[in-house]
């Protein structure tokens, strides 16, 4: 599935054109006071649901952020009305016509506490005073500068199958462990050095970029759109793709190849692999890297303890599987001592 930002008019047109009755998937954030998430809601869900608009869309104080779907006939009153709504006038949208149509079955619009978690309370930290936005180009010359630290704000298991030249890729499961240990490790450097930072989308480093600025480091930058929008913009302006290996996404691919390299290793065997895969016990759900024959000799499962339940009649499994609580997610991103090669 390509993806298109930022596109011209005569692009979207062209776009909504070739999707003729079908939807468009658009996701966007933005970061801004909001005085009332209850209201905004409201007012959002009202608006979209009559456009037929479905997805799932995050309010809260500090912004929203949006995974939806339109039915490309009624994109342009959509965008009409979100640039009624003056702190979303001209938002970034990352569009796509979106093959199989199911990926939304409802709208939901919810109020949540923060449209990125980040385990913060500190109401002197403003969200919105981000650090500098940067380019594909930009963000090419700045990693190559010696004076700059490069920081991937995601966590470990993306880092691990895909990241860019010189990044310091930080050993976290959580955003907020990130935060923590880069302030920790650059605390000299507040002044004297760039800190660049770049995640999937953006939406993380441009918190990032903001709680360090209100930590004191004195140049900050962020790589605007993510490693999804840098690609788009090496592909079109025909740069210099620096990034190595696997961009790791949210859905059902998992990874999307921008590079040839292959960074990472099977977690069973240990030889070059970057295939994320769920454990097939469903009471485990494990998500690791596996390659083809370990799948074959493991039945695609994390540990011979997970074979061997997977091997029960189904029947069996559930039934020890009762008064469990079972991760049905596909991204249960816990560790285990059993994958000798996972970090
Ligand atoms: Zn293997
Ligand atoms: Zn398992």
């Amino acid at each position: 599935m390509q993806l298109y930002n930022t596109l011209s008019a005569k692009e979207r047109e062209k776009l909504i054109e070739e999707a003729g009755k079908d939807r468009l998937t658009i996701s966007f954030y933005k970061y801004a006071h909001i005085g009332n998430p209850h209201i905004l809601r409201n007012h959002l869900f009202l608006a979209w649901n009559d456009m037929d608009v479905l997805g799932r869309i995050y309010v809260a104080y500090e912004g929203v952020n949006a995974q939806l779907s339109v039915p490309a006939e009624n994109f342009q009153d959509f965008k009409n009305h979100l640039d009624s709504v003056t702190f979303l006038e001209n938002v970034r949208l990352n569009i796509a016509v979106e093959q199989d149509n199911k990926s939304f079955l409802k709208l939901k619009v919810k109020v949540r506490k923060k449209i990125v978690a980040d385990g913060l309370d500190d109401k002197s930290f403003d969200v919105t005073d981000k650090g500098i936005h940067v380019g594909a180009e930009k963000f090419n010359e700045l990693i190559e500068d010696p004076d700059t630290v490069l920081v991937d704000m995601r966590n470990h298991y993306e880092s691990e199958i895909g990241h860019f030249k010189n990044a310091v890729t930080p050993d976290v499961d959580t955003f907020r462990d990130s935060l923590d240990i880069i302030e920790s490790d650059l605390t000299a450097h507040k002044e004297d050095k760039k800190l660049v930072m770049y995640c999937t989308g953006g939406i993380r480093c441009e918190k990032a970029s903001a709680y360090y600025k209100h930590k004191g480091f004195k140049n900050v930058y962020q790589l605007e759109g993510g490693i999804i929008e840098y690609t788009r913009q090496v592909n079109a302006e025909g740069l210099e793709n620096k990034f190595l290996g696997k961009n790791f996404v949210f859905d059902h691919r998992r990874g999307e190849r921008i590079s040839n390299d292959i960074i990472s290793n099977c977690h069973q065997c240990g030889k070059p692999c970057d295939t994320h895969v769920n454990c097939a016990n469903e009471a485990c759900h494990l998500l690791f890297i596996q390659c083809e024959e370990c799948a074959k000799a493991m039945d695609d499962c994390c540990s011979t303890e997970c074979q061997e339940v997977h091997a029960l009649p189904f029947e069996e499994q559930k039934r020890l599987r009762k008064g469990k609580t079972v991760s049905n997610k596909i991204f249960k991103k816990g560790r285990s001592e059993v994958l000798k090669y996972k970090k």
